[in-house]
């Protein structure tokens, strides 16, 4: 304003010359300004409006007045609105065109939000999908593993359950007297195989059969009498304890008592007897190599 004023007052009121050049020059500035506004072109604007207004006489707040003289002034006054104008609606559009590039911004933002969440459920469709082919192969695996599982157990226990099977009646044994020998403790030769073992060590079933006898027999002392299929009975004797009783099914290695010193004997051992048919004791060292392949 004070430039305004100043520039204003340099100009001497009077000069007609001035008059109509204040007019080329405000119509010169007014096309300059709607390419190049400069705040010094505005200086000069108004420089060249107060001289008009001076020069007609007129003092500026009544530069309005439509008359013949101050129509120069006039067209400087609209000059000058129009710049004020120009740059009020550049100012406008700018806001427009700022306020346009902020919601274009949001809607960018919005637009990469969506593609982005897109984005991310596609992956967990897939991760999910992914998830539930892993769970379907596992229970697959898992249920052709149990079926695996459950023919092995099914074959062991064919296996185990067979009847031609054999496992050896004792463990840690010593063999003392053999089929046949004769002697004073015998009334005739000796009618199996004896093995020597610890008190408690465990007998077993040499195959598969059905326990035909469990009870104290004389001599014999606590005897166990399992029948086998082919109708061969395999005889336990002087026994601490039994582990079976009449009528049971055993299979091979089904432990039936533990070895004792009941009956007529003089050290812990298994007097081990094989009678085909339930018949005359037979040597038991051939009859397990020939049906059981054991060569104890
Ligand atoms: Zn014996």
């Amino acid at each position: 304003m004070s430039q305004h004023r100043a520039a204003a007052s340099r100009v001497t009121p009077g000069n007609a010359a001035r008059k109509t050049g204040a007019g080329r020059h405000s119509a010169k500035h007014r096309v300059a300004r709607r390419n190049t506004p400069s705040s010094t072109q505005v200086v000069g604007l108004t420089a060249a409006l107060a001289a008009a207004a001076g020069a007609v006489g007129f003092s500026h707040s009544s530069l309005a007045a439509p008359t013949q003289a101050n129509s120069a002034v006039n067209i400087a006054a609209l000059s000058m609105g129009n710049g004020q104008l120009s740059e009020l609606t550049t100012a406008r559009i700018e806001r427009r065109n700022l306020a346009t590039r902020d919601s274009s911004r949001v809607e960018l933002a919005v637009t990469q939000t969506n593609k982005k969440q897109a984005a991310a459920d596609r992956t967990a469709k897939a991760r999910a999908a992914k998830l539930d082919a892993t769970r379907a192969l596992t229970a697959k695996r898992a249920s052709a593993l149990a079926k695996a599982k459950a023919a092995i157990d099914l074959a062991q226990q064919k296996a185990r359950e067979s009847a031609t099977r054999c496992e050896m009646v004792i463990s840690d044994y010593r063999i003392t007297a053999t089929f046949g020998q004769g002697g004073g403790r015998w009334a005739r030769n000796h009618t199996g195989t004896d093995f020597a073992a610890d008190l408690g060590t465990p007998i077993r079933s040499v195959m598969k059969g059905e326990v035909v006898g469990a009870e104290f027999a004389g001599a014999y002392g606590r005897q166990v009498r399992v029948r086998h299929e082919d109708g061969t009975e395999t005889w336990y004797n002087h026994m601490s304890k039994f582990s079976v009783s009449f009528g049971e099914t055993v299979y091979a290695g089904d432990q039936v008592g533990a070895v004792g010193m009941t009956g007529n004997t003089t050290g812990p051992h298994l007097h081990f007897e094989v009678r085909p048919g339930g018949g005359e004791p037979i040597n038991p060292m051939p009859w397990l190599r020939d049906h059981c392949g054991l060569n104890p």
